[in-house]
């Protein structure tokens, strides 16, 4: 299966990505974790997108469409990917339209995970992550077992600067005005299913997967 995980900021699209992915074979596929490793790792691309990620404004989409192409060759992706963070604005959707007819596969379904911007803004403040796998665990909803410390590895745990409170309103005003159009725009081939996104974690999970059998 081919999806795309829309969603605001904060909507749980990677958490509920680990359990599609495990469920259904998909491989996750998120720009931004990738932006992240880059950075961390300084190269070229981490550099150009450092400063627009600090403000929560989107990294131009020429340099995001070049970073997908490539990804995009990967074999292992064949069995399936579940693409989250991507696409972000309408020319990443038409580039990527494009791409997918060159190499020949479909998409199969848009996820569009919905949650109101009150309940985003307190979500995301309470995030924090792995500074070294990248999960992520909510002070309040999903907490760690120790304190500052991931369950799977051991490290650190941290609050990304772009989850402080001023960047998240950027980042949801980004969202609003820029991703959001590509509801319609995958409404229109018939491809977006919106999903309540608030509740439990199982519960929002449940819902997905009724969407997805
Ligand atoms: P995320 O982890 O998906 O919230 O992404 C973190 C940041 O990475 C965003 O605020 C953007 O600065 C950048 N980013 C990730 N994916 C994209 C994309 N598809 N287009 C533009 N910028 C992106």
């Amino acid at each position: 299966m081919n999806l795309i995980f829309l969603g605001p900021p904060g909507a749980g699209k990677g958490t509920q990505s680990e359990g599609i992915c495990r469920d259904y074979g998909t491989i996750q596929l998120s720009t931004g974790d990738i932006l992240r490793e880059n950075r961390k790792t300084g190269t070229e691309l981490g550099q150009k997108a450092e400063s627009y990620m600090i403000d929560g404004e989107l990294v131009p989409d020429e340099i995001i469409i070049d970073m997908i192409k490539q990804e995009m060759r990967k074999p292992e992706l064949a069995a399936g990917y579940l693409l989250d963070g991507f696409p972000r604005t309408v020319p990443q959707a038409k580039a990527f339209d494009a791409l997918l007819s060159q190499l020949g596969q479909k998409l199969d379904c848009v996820l569009v995970l919905n949650v109101p911007n009150q309940e985003l803004v307190a979500r995301l403040t309470s995030r924090r992550t792995c500074r070294s796998c990248g999960k992520t665990y909510h002070l309040m909803f999903k907490p760690p077992l120790a304190e500052g410390i991931c369950d799977l590895d051991g490290g650190e745990l941290y609050q990304r600067k772009d989850d402080v409170e001023e960047t998240v309103i950027n980042r949801l005003s980004v969202y609003e005005n820029q991703t959001k159009p590509l509801i319609d725009y995958y409404q229109k081939q018939g491809l977006a299913k919106v999903i309540d996104g608030v509740g439990k974690l199982d519960e929002v999970y449940a819902r997905l997967k009724a969407v997805l059998d």
